[in-house]
């Protein structure tokens, strides 16, 4: 048994970049993860212009940017009709400090934040440690893990669950998930493919209830660069027959489909679900394991890096007594709120937009939509600026 002044369950992002924060204002943490490393198959690759500046006052922004790159440009495009729309985050330049989209698989960030994190001797991440039980009393919580050597526990005042979406802390504190799951399967494809010779924006969205896909580009590599093409199928299909049905989502779209080289893919389930609090005594949810959500509008882990951005800096003044202990309350309160108010119903609509365009009258009103947003500055800032508007302000400066 060790004793900490924080676990952190679960070494994602969230997890890893609140271990970060902890660690960086003196608290010590230890992360505790079942997997035996960094997870890299492709989920999270785009980082909205608003999640930027919480991630350099995490001190990783530089690196971020080193190791992926930044971008503007958005095209959206109508698969019945042939219609482009394209608009760029150039329209914030002046108004915001980083008018860009951060594109960076989930995984280096991960990575880097760990690298980081490895120059604080009082931060630790223990791999292949299997969160299985979890019990708290007035001083502290006891979090039980399954690890190569045997069952072992760990103590600390204060736990974060960060293990995803089908959370053991969730379940341990015997909280709902309250929601649905989409009839559809996500399939999210790594590929090689000269989409800039053929035309296409680093973010492109292929607007369709068969052909909807969301692309974009992730690195330079392999002379056409690296890209992330998204597409969903009926969930009723077996999953065993994806790799063979993948080629008629990509030779739909694409002018050249023998070029596609797939250099990974994953299959996904996609909910709508949320906790009914991110507090309970001395445990807060973070990221997956409070909220999930379709990731079409790339919301799902920006909505993590947003409880990230206010828990870890609470957290850390609730440890030093500086803050009083409420601040988590409202913690909880803020980030569901936001979550149930403004990223459930955003990732849902965006979520209709591109995958379920059947009706003709419909696509009409959401291209009109797109096609204000690119004739229309004003119109556009106020669409791109919901998303900072989905940022809690820090919990102990506004005390
Ligand atoms: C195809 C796809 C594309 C996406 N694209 C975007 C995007 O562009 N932008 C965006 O913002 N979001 C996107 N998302 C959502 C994003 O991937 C998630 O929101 C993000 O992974 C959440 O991070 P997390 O750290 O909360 O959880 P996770 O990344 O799920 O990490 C949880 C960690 O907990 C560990 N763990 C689980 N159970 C236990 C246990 N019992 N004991 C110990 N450890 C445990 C796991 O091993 C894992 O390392 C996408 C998702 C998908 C599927």
């Amino acid at each position: 048994m060790t004793d900490d002044a924080v676990l952190v369950v679960g070494a994602g992002p969230v997890g890893v970049l609140n271990a970060l924060g902890l660690a960086r204002a003196g608290v010590p943490v230890t992360v505790l993860d079942r997997a035996p490393g960094v997870n890299w198959s492709p989920r999270a690759a785009i980082y909205h212009w608003a999640a930027l500046d919480g991630l350099d006052r995490l001190g990783v922004f530089d690196q971020a940017a080193a190791r992926g790159f930044l971008k503007q440009d958005y095209e959206y495009r109508a698969y019945r009709t042939g219609e482009r729309v394209r608009f760029g985050l150039d329209s914030l330049d002046g108004l915001v400090d980083r008018p860009y989209n951060l594109h960076l698989g989930q995984g280096a960030l991960v990575q880097l934040a760990l690298d980081e994190l490895a120059g604080y001797g009082t931060a630790r991440v223990l791999w292949e440690h299997s969160v299985v039980g979890l019990v708290q009393d007035d001083t502290g919580v006891t979090v039980t893990a399954q690890t190569p050597a045997g069952t072992e526990t760990f103590r600390a005042a204060w736990a974060i669950g960060a293990d995803g979406a089908s959370s053991a802390v969730r379940k341990a504190l015997g909280l709902p998930f309250e929601g649905f799951t989409w009839p559809e399967r996500f399939v999210a494809t790594n590929i090689h493919y000269p989409f800039a010779e053929h035309g296409f924006t680093q973010s492109t969205f292929i607007v369709d209830d068969v052909h909807g896909a969301v692309i974009a580009k992730l690195d330079d590599t392999g002379g056409t660069g690296l890209w992330r093409y998204t597409y969903c199928e009926s969930q009723d299909l077996p999953e065993e027959g994806v790799l063979d049905r993948m080629p008629r989502f990509h030779e739909a779209v694409l002018p050249t489909p023998d070029e596609v080289e797939v250099a990974e893919w994953a299959p996904y389930r996609m909910h709508q679900r949320v906790a009914p609090r991110f507090r309970e005594g001395r445990v807060l949810l973070a990221g997956d394991a409070a909220h999930v959500t379709n990731p079409s509008g790339g919301l799902g882990l920006t909505g993590g890096l947003f409880d990230t951005f206010v828990l870890q800096e609470a957290l850390a003044a609730v440890v030093h007594g500086t803050a009083d202990e409420s601040v988590l309350d409202a913690y909880s309160r803020e980030r569901r709120r936001v979550f149930v108010e403004m990223v459930d119903p955003a990732a849902t609509a965006i979520k209709r937009m591109i995958f379920h365009s059947a009706d003709p009258e419909q696509l009409e009103r959401d291209m009109a939509g797109l096609r204000r947003l690119a004739s229309d500055r004003d119109a556009l800032v106020e669409r791109l600026m919901a998303t900072k508007r989905m940022e809690t302000p820090s919990l102990v400066a506004a005390r």
